[in-house]
């Protein structure tokens, strides 16, 4: 059954029909059959960057940017000193996020249509003993690129200093493992590739940054610290936990697993974003990025010079058909995003497409 909107956008995405029949459930959130079911999600979240010992995973209610603030808040102390890798909104974001909770904080930014700059990473480490950890934004989905995450964890580790990964938008899809990639903790959520629905985000953690992390935060409720060890003790959240969220999310990773995991998502995504590019780039529309700088996640178009061509009545007709786009978040450029994630196949990209030409013409 196709759902009666299908959501081409940064997220909340399209999910499926088990994703949202696992929600017709009340649950008690001090029951041993929630209390399993919760555990099992953190289990699979750390199997998913092959965290096995060294890792815990600690869910956060909210958006992802709880999960990010929270991540920031508790595990950068107040005497250290963050540096982020700006290139879009989201690594913006955890700026004002330091800034607001008071800790020293340095920015290195890039233009949006650029990955972060490696280079430019390493001499600052060099010249700046002070800055203890360093933040990134894994895919910035402002303009849909990927950044060198990579290069940029191999760098921050041979200067000794902690990574600090926003993985929001490529977690699940993109790939993260934990035994090739040096970081201290990734923050994510569930209604982006893994396809839940929205309310609950995620921070995996190494164990021992977390345990020396007791009374960093500047906030009672986002404080890792505290929730883990309450979850810890008798496997219950502090607070209400969203449990019709954890449900839903649970059946997502269910789904998730049947498809093969980060690899089988990463090629149904990747089949999609490329259906998107050829065919918009047949009807007329030009990509931001180039090619290697795309990951399979958001596509960002410029806004067609074309004065005939309007986007408020280009997003209506799309609309009208059962498609939600995204106007752009650039800065620079006037622009507008197609995303190729969610519950989502190569026929819905094909109907996208269809109604695009239909709507252009
Ligand atoms: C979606 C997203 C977030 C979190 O946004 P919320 O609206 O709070 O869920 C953070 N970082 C990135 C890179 C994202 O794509």
């Amino acid at each position: 059954m196709q759902p009666v909107q299908r959501l081409l956008t940064p997220g909340p995405l399209t999910t499926s029909i088990h994703v949202r029949q696992a929600m017709m459930r009340d649950w008690g959130s001090r029951n041993d059959d929630f209390i399993a079911l919760n555990q099992s999600i953190l289990d699979q979240l750390v199997s998913l960057v092959e965290g096995e010992d060294e890792f815990v995973c600690v869910p956060m209610q909210g958006s992802g940017t709880f999960a990010v603030e929270a991540m920031l808040g508790t595990l950068v102390p107040r005497d250290g000193k963050l540096l982020v890798l700006v290139n879009g909104a989201y690594g913006s974001r955890m700026v004002r996020m330091a800034e607001r909770m008071g800790r020293p904080t340095l920015r290195l930014e890039d233009p949006e249509d650029r990955p972060n700059d490696v280079a430019r990473l390493d001499e600052v480490l060099e010249t700046d003993s002070t800055i203890s950890h360093v933040a990134i934004v894994y895919c910035e989905t402002t303009s849909g690129i990927l950044n060198p995450l990579d290069q940029v964890a191999r760098t921050v580790a041979r200067h000794g200093r902690a990574l600090l990964i926003d993985a929001m938008s490529a977690f699940g899809a993109l790939p993260l493992d934990a035994r090739s990639t040096p970081f201290a903790a990734v923050a994510a959520s569930a209604n982006k590739c893994l396809e839940g629905v929205p309310g609950v985000g995620f921070v995996l953690v190494r164990r021992d940054m977390l345990a020396a992390s007791e009374g960093n935060c500047h906030s009672l409720a986002l404080d890792l610290h505290d929730q883990h060890k309450a979850l810890a003790t008798n496997g219950q959240w502090r607070f209400t936990p969203p449990t019709h969220v954890l449900a839903a999310f649970a059946a997502a990773l269910a789904l998730h697993q049947e498809e093969g995991g980060v690899a089988g998502r990463y090629r149904r995504y990747a089949e999609n974003c490329r259906i998107i590019l050829e065919g918009m780039r047949r009807l007329g529309f030009e990509p931001l990025l180039e090619v290697p700088l795309q990951a399979p996640i958001i596509i960002t178009f410029k806004m067609p010079g074309d004065p005939s061509f309007d986007f408020k009545s280009f997003y209506d007709r799309l609309a009208s058909r059962g498609f939600v786009i995204y106007p752009g978040k650039l800065t620079q450029q006037p622009s507008f995003r197609i995303g190729c994630i969610g519950a989502l196949g190569a026929a819905d990209m094909a109907d996208a497409l269809e109604a695009v030409e239909i709507g252009d013409g």
